[in-house]
């Protein structure tokens, strides 16, 4: 149903309904709170410093009212709560003063200085709180609608609601004593208390979860009846080109070998995530791979995230294949002629493999007989990539490489389409980096460990959250880092910036002068967080560093540690010193990873943002992962039942077969 159709919903409420990507009276219901506020009395005793109070009292003197200016006022009284006495501050709200007197009846809520037994308010009302706790459902607004009013519209729109879409089977429900969804829905809006809104979420998040279970769960079905390319790898051939590479390779390398040659005989099609740390040897691993599908007579592409990479990529393949293979690289910058030419050869064969970003899959790029894709770092290529090879009609052998590694239990679930291998140990005979945390007044040490490594030949990486100055911010910025740094090592050391700003060929000429090390301190934002690979580099130095998380700050201290040199990461920062000294006590990315999900929740581990892999309404894939471990048995037990098979669950069916991705 229309939201027009609701009484009191109009054309210019409408339209701001859809800019939150409400256009149905279902999807009204469905827009659920973020948070959820209790008002309660707040016993002062339980307080600390700073913490939020809420509390109601009789005001017992006259309040005072002074002006710093036009625009900024403060107003100050005493109140009585019957148990305490506070001071109550209150900035901008001079309107207030003729409705407040000695005797007026407010609630206040606030932070509690407690030091100086003060509120400081950021909300009044005149009225005393009620006597149970009453939960406030806050919803996220759009400029024009707030969370209030958003509230009031949500729930008049309730009763017309004609059906509700109940995806979770009785007996599941049954299962977990879940009550149903239209009560659900209901408390979520407006809580009666505690008690309710956690069995309305628990409904909710359940059904959520457990409908992204069945889609991972069947996707994962259907892949076992994805017939692809069935091959003869001759052992000989293979172990031939491995003696030729310049080392010798590690275990957890061979065994991820073993592991693609026999997905690659299978008939199946290979569908296999290489997760390791930075400076693994995954690429390696990969090489292999691309090397059996072009004995067994098929093209191979290798996709990487920015140009960047796929152009370090493509020197070093040319490197490793020699003239064996015919490796090409598709840029954005080759001129229309290079490009169609270089697009013939393609589909007649005369290439075997092709290095580029996501434009590998452009639709005038047609190869001749692709047998398999390699998609680097693929969390941030998400779902919807995986799902548009799909939907070009190939059936190639697909190997995604990681650096984020994620714990085994969260993979075999959120993966759980894929198979999995892991890389543990990196090549032998590297250092352990050291990594030192410093904060912004111990500036003078990290520049003389610069300069020792300058002038030892040795290369450093810079890395600022901003470009350049902000008024919003006082981070550090590359930019300004250029100059400071310019001042006290421009003596003897060149030194450069590289952003996100920076046009593509201007990237690539300062990245080609800091391989040659004509360049030796490289200021830059994140933009070289993958996969680069400098060996002669032996610091990272990461200011504000808090401001990053830990897989991530993992990844950049992978870009040093390259070669037999000791290496460094220098972690600046004034605060969260304790979340990240984890990346003084350990270097192992599987434990990192581990550490953050615990702090900051699977965001980062994921990359979420990027790929819009993981964006759950209600659930939280960290506080609710016991529900996602129960929802994937429950699914999977769903989808191998008789019942399901002979199609008594068509709104579920129905539901799967929409969806081609996963978000
Ligand atoms: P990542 O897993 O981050 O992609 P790379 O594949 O780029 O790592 O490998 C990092 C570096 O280690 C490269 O310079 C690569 O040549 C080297 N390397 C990979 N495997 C081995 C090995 N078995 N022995 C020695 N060096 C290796
Ligand atoms: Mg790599």
């Amino acid at each position: 149903m229309e939201i027009e159709s609701v009484k009191g919903i109009g054309d210019k409420t409408s339209k701001l309904l859809n800019k939150l990507g409400i256009m149905t009276v279902e999807d009204m219901v469905n827009y659920y709170p973020y948070r959820f506020d209790v008002i309660e009395r707040s016993s002062v005793d339980e307080l600390y410093q700073d913490d939020k109070i809420i509390i109601d009292g009789i005001v017992e003197d006259e309040p005072r009212l002074y002006f710093f200016n036009k625009k900024m006022n403060k107003m100050t009284m005493r109140m009585n709560s019957g148990k305490n006495i506070f001071n109550i501050t209150l900035f901008n709200r001079s309107f207030l003063k003729p409705n407040i007197h000695i005797g007026t009846t407010i609630s206040v809520i606030g932070k509690y200085d407690k030091k100086h037994n003060t509120i400081v308010v950021s909300d009044i009302k005149l009225s005393k709180l009620p006597d149970v706790p009453v939960i406030e459902s806050i919803y996220h607004s759009t400029n024009g609608l707030s969370s209030n009013q958003i509230h009031k519209l949500i729930t008049s729109s309730i009763p017309y609601l004609d059906k509700v879409k109940e995806y979770v089977p009785e007996y599941l429900k049954d299962r977990y004593h879940l009550q149903d969804k239209l009560t659900s829905i209901k408390e979520i809006h407006n809580p009666h208390n505690k008690n309710s809104l956690k069995n309305a979420l628990n409904y909710l998040k359940y059904e959520e979860l457990f409908l992204f279970m069945m889609k991972m769960n069947s996707l994962k079905k259907e892949r076992e009846w994805d017939k692809g390319i069935k091959r003869k790898i001759i052992d000989k051939d293979v172990h031939n080109f491995i003696d030729g590479l310049p080392f010798k390779l590690t275990d957890d390398q061979k065994k991820c070998i073993e592991h693609i040659k026999h997905d690659m005989e299978s008939e199946l099609v290979m569908k296999r995530l290489i997760q390791g740390d930075v400076g693994s040897g995954k690429t390696i691993v990969a090489v292999v791979a691309l090397y059996m599908n072009y004995l067994s007579g098929y093209q191979g592409a290798f996709m990487a995230p920015t140009e960047v990479l796929a152009t370090q990529h493509y020197n070093n393949l040319k490197e490793l294949f020699k003239d064996k293979l015919k490796v090409e690289l598709l840029t954005g910058k080759l001129k229309v002629r290079e490009r169609k030419e270089l697009l013939k050869r393609l589909i007649n064969h005369e290439i075997d493999i092709l290095v580029g970003t996501h434009a590998l899959f452009s639709d005038d790029v047609v190869y001749d007989f692709l047998g398999l894709v390699i998609t680097d770092e693929q969390h941030r290529f998400g779902v919807r990539q995986r799902a548009s090879l799909k939907e070009k009609g190939v059936k190639p052998d697909i190997l995604y490489l990681s650096a984020t590694p994620i714990p085994r239990t969260y993979a075999i679930t959120l993966y759980g389409d894929m198979d999995i291998s892991s890389i543990h140990t990196k090549p032998n005979g590297r250092k352990d980096i050291v990594t030192k945390l410093y904060s912004n007044d111990q500036i003078k040490d990290v520049l003389s460990l610069m300069e020792q490594e300058i002038r030892l030949k040795h290369q450093i990486y810079v890395v600022a959250p901003l470009i350049e100055e902000s008024d919003k911010s006082d981070l550090e910025n590359v930019i300004l880092l250029k100059e400071k740094l310019t001042k006290a090592l421009g003596k003897i050391a060149n030194i450069e910036v590289l952003h996100g700003k920076m046009k593509q060929d201007e990237k690539e000429v300062i990245m080609n002068s800091f391989k040659n090390n004509e360049i030796q301190i490289l200021i830059s934002t994140t933009v070289i967080e993958v996969g680069i690979d400098v060996a002669n580099a032996t610091v990272m130095c990461i200011f504000d560093s808090f401001r990053f998380g830990l897989s991530q700050l993992h990844q950049l201290r992978g870009r040093v540690g390259r070669s037999d040199n000791q290496s460094y990461c220098i972690l600046i920062s004034d605060r969260e010193s304790e979340r990240l000294s984890v990346m003084t006590k350990t270097t192992d990315g599987f434990k990192i990873a581990e550490e953050d999900f615990k702090l900051r929740g699977s965001g980062d581990l994921f990359g979420t943002r990027q790929s819009g892999d993981m964006h759950f309404n209600l659930s939280n894939i960290k506080e609710d992962f016991n529900i996602l471990l129960r929802a994937k048995e429950d699914s999977m037990e769903l989808l191998n039942s008789e019942a399901y098979v002979n199609h008594e669950y068509p709104l579920l069916e129905q539901l799967l077969s929409n969806t081609t991705n996963l978000d």
